[in-house]
């Protein structure tokens, strides 16, 4: 009895095949956008105007536009940037509807309306 070792196999011929993709970067879009931390800011330290029995009556300002974010009060709502100038003291984020005023700070606690 003999232990048939054979090694009879035929062996393919060899066939060059690439290496795989390893080596492929992947890139991770940075589609995610800044995250913004809104803060509600005193009308009366953004804005100058005149505190009366009714209320803090505002200077009349004039928002440049609407931004991406929405006003936290007002689901939907968009907020105003208001840039500073003449009655403005400082740049912030105003909501039309309920005439609150944000700053927008990054994770770092950096406002990104102060320069
Ligand atoms: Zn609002």
């Amino acid at each position: 009895m003999t232990i048939a070792s054979s090694h009879s196999e035929a062996r393919p011929s060899p066939v060059f095949t690439p290496p795989p993709p390893s080596a492929e970067k992947q890139y991770y879009e940075r589609s995610t956008p800044l995250t913004l931390s809104l803060i509600e800011l005193n009308p009366q330290d953004v804005v100058e105007g005149l505190m009366t029995e009714k209320g803090f009556v505002a200077a009349e300002v004039t928002p440049v536009g609407p931004m991406r974010e929405a006003c936290p009060h007002c689901s939907g709502v968009a907020l105003q940037l208001v840039l500073r100038h003449r009655h403005v003291k400082r740049s912030h984020l105003f909501c039309r509807v309920c005439t609150r005023c944000y700053d927008a700070v990054t994770e770092n606690g950096h406002s990104v309306l102060m320069l």
